[in-house]
């Protein structure tokens, strides 16, 4: 802890470097040194291809805490603290753990408040961990202005991917479809970094986004899976392509537009899928009480109120649900389907193809698939690996027309 350090710290701060305090009035060291150059900003019409030998060196600043009011940084060796806006220091010490809390005048450390916006922390050996939970790269800090703060990790994107695609796969899946996914799981990290420019983070770590663990997770079969398609994207006319993807898609992938209402593109069309069977979440029934929607959907902001029953209303042309009717007497509320399930939860009601039967006090639905159903099955690209395709003929088949880029450093031929 050597919280007695502190002391001497703040005094040697104060002394040696001014420029700590009101750092973001300061004028040399801009913040936006910090990222890596983003060599992929939105392409113009006749766009030229995205500088590939750059994808290994980027950056990835991933949300890993929302709006906390306590963290707990630790490291194996000592900790760099550093104002992220003006790359000051503000430890000298050896400290290898601090407990970083949001105060009124700035940020506090252990027992030292600092009158900054942000602060840096890492340690020599590159792995930093929050709250016990280990990361590669290093954490900035954000004061995010509503009286708490966000916790950003930065990370190499291929150390990203490591964790990335054994947290969204299972790691005793075939080798190719691993691969697939590490491919898909990039291109969707770049897409979102380019659309979060703006930003102080590109992603999160949820299933909204896409599932990031850290350290724990890496295992050596999906590390070889990612370093086998190191700097590997999807291009679609040289732009980087918005690679969805899910777990069971049922029999038929959805079409993008009837998910993401703006994304009306070739390579999100629906396609036709026959390894979804062998997935335990092909059928799939969840049996929930009346009170327990009513409550969801109002948690949720989407309704408020006593339901007497539910329907499915419209449906896409694949079969899944795009509008729930709620009845109560002669009163009929409508909810967007993909709401419905999100307000319910997106592991319960695993779906939007389902029907809906009641049985007393219970609300049955009986469905197919698991996830939105938009770009790649995952349990597609298993079932396809299983038959000796290769991740290349798996990502054609989900993301139709769309152009796997290799990677220009890899000299050795696939
Ligand atoms: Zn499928």
């Amino acid at each position: 802890m050597k919280n007695y350090l502190w002391p001497l710290m703040a005094v040697l701060m104060i002394c040696a470097a001014p420029i700590a305090v009101h750092a973001q009035d300061e004028a040399p060291f801009p913040f936006e040194m910090a990222p890596e150059g983003n060599t992929l900003d939105e392409p113009a019409k006749e766009a030229p291809p995205p500088k590939l030998e750059s994808l290994l060196k980027l950056e990835m600043r991933v949300a890993l805490i929302r709006a906390a009011s306590l963290a707990e940084i630790s490291g194996n060796s000592n900790l760099l603290i550093t104002s992220a806006e003006s790359g000051a220091r503000l430890n000298t010490g050896d400290v290898r753990t601090i407990t970083v809390r949001r105060d009124p005048h700035g940020i506090r450390i252990n027992h030292f408040v600092f009158p900054i916006t942000s602060i840096r922390v890492e340690s020599p050996d590159g792995i930093i961990a929050i709250n016990g939970k280990r990361y590669r790269g290093y954490f900035v800090l954000w004061d995010n202005g509503k009286g708490t703060f966000d916790l950003v990790n930065h990370v190499m994107i291929e150390d990203y991917l490591r964790s990335v695609v054994a947290a969204e796969m299972p790691k005793d899946w075939p080798v190719e479809a691993l691969k697939a996914q590490a491919v898909a799981a990039r291109t969707y990290a770049l897409f979102r970094r380019q659309e979060m420019n703006e930003n102080y983070f590109d992603l999160e770590t949820n299933v909204m986004d896409q599932v990031y663990g850290g350290v724990a997770n890496e295992d050596p079969r999906t590390d070889a899976a990612v370093s086998g398609t190191a700097g590997m994207i999807l291009l679609y006319k040289n732009r980087i392509a918005r690679t969805f993807f899910h777990a069971n898609c049922g029999d038929r992938t959805e079409d993008g537009v009837e998910v993401f209402h703006k994304v009306d593109t070739p390579y999100l069309k629906s396609v036709p899928c026959e390894y979804g069977r062998k997935s335990p979440y092909y059928t799939w029934q969840l049996s929930i009480r009346m009170n327990d929607i009513e409550a969801a959907l109002s948690r949720a902001g989407l309704h408020r109120g006593k339901i007497g029953s539910l329907s499915a209303q419209n449906h896409t042309r694949t079969g899944r649900v795009k509008t729930v009717a709620l009845h109560n007497g002669r009163d009929v509320a409508m909810v967007n389907a993909i709401d419905f399930r999100l307000a319910l939860g997106p592991a319960r009601l695993k779906s939007t193809r389902f029907t809906i039967h009641k049985q007393g006090t219970l609300v049955i639905f009986n469905g197919i698939g698991y996830g939105h159903g938009v770009g790649l099955c995952q349990w597609g690209a298993k079932g396809m690996a299983d038959k000796a395709r290769s991740f290349r003929e798996i990502l054609g088949k989900y993301y139709p027309g769309a152009t796997v880029a290799a990677n220009v450093l890899a000299s050795a031929p696939e």
